[in-house]
């Protein structure tokens, strides 16, 4: 396993019984970090056994109360446990004000650093192994989604490379590195005696209507987690409240080539059952769909 998701939360702007505001947490190695903080996330993280405590990142696709409201409780949580390490949290513009306004709630100064992130459009995070984009949406003035990017895990070919006599050392580390090399008066291409496993792309619409954007940036990714929040037949609610229906969310998935589509941010109207609707709208465009629920859990 590469990447864990467990979904914390599914529903959208009113919470069920079953289903909690948008919460979505990703694991890559040591990395922790949330996608969305909706109102009781850090009780979902809980009861799937997930720490607050070791959560480096929380990115925040706008500042609706269900994907914003989980924030205060959790900052004030890990500082009363004496977290020392600084959190990172990224969102649209506007984001410092709300940040701000949640630290701001805590009767005491927090025990560690929050460093706030405001960008709409940029690469945000990255490192050796991966790479975290934010890109706009259609929902609110600033809107945004994510994309969580692997970068491709590249490995010597080690058996191709002493066949022709080159031994482990400094030209293998050139090899790898992607540098073409001269061996006995010939150029050796790298892409020739490299392993190259293409690295796990997940993407994140947030809320948003039917958007351009949020095809290109899901172009051939293994997971599009899609807000789905109506059915078909109240398309016209998906236009007032700039929102996507399943089906707009399942032509997504076909246009961008995704592997896998997982619809999420249900209105609360739909029942457990009644969801099947919704499945059904999605499959009409697009066929490797399947609906999140709370706890859900998906390892690549
Ligand atoms: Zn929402």
């Amino acid at each position: 396993m590469r990447v864990e998701v467990v979904f914390l939360g599914t529903s959208s702007t009113i919470p069920t019984a079953e289903r909690n505001h948008s919460a979505i947490y990703l694991r890559y190695g040591a990395d922790r970090m949330l996608f969305d903080c909706g109102e009781g996330t850090q009780r979902q993280m809980t009861i799937a056994k997930l720490s607050a405590m070791k959560l480096k990142y929380i990115f925040i696709t706008h500042m609706d109360g269900d994907h914003f409201l989980g924030l205060p409780g959790i900052l004030q949580t890990c500082s009363m446990r004496e977290r020392e390490a600084p959190l990172e949290i990224f969102g649209p513009k506007g984001i410092k004000k709300h940040v701000k306004l949640a630290i701001d709630l805590s009767p005491f100064n927090l025990s560690f650093d929050v460093n706030i992130h405001e960008s709409d459009d940029r690469i945000i995070v990255e490192n050796e192994q991966y790479l975290i984009k934010t890109f706009p949406v259609i929902h609110r003035e600033h809107s945004v989604g994510y994309a969580f990017i692997e970068k491709d895990i590249i490995n010597i070919n080690e058996e191709k490379l002493k066949r022709i006599g080159i031994k482990p050392g400094p030209l293998y580390r050139k090899i790898k590195e992607g540098k073409e090399i001269e061996w006995q008066g010939k150029k050796i291409s790298p892409e020739d005696y490299i392993i190259r496993k293409k690295g796990i792309k997940i993407v994140y619409s947030g809320d948003t209507a039917y958007c351009e954007r949020v095809i290109k940036e899901s172009e051939n990714a293994d997971i599009l987690i899609h807000e789905a929040t109506f059915a078909q037949d109240i398309k016209q609610r998906a236009i007032e409240t700039k929102h996507s229906t399943a089906r707009d969310a399942g032509l997504v998935a076909r246009q961008a080539n995704v592997k896998q589509l997982v619809l999420t941010h249900f209105s609360s109207r739909y029942k457990n059952e009644e969801l099947h609707k919704l499945l059904n709208d999605a499959k009409k465009e697009f066929d490797n769909v399947i609906l999140a629920k709370d706890f859900m859990r998906i390892e690549i």
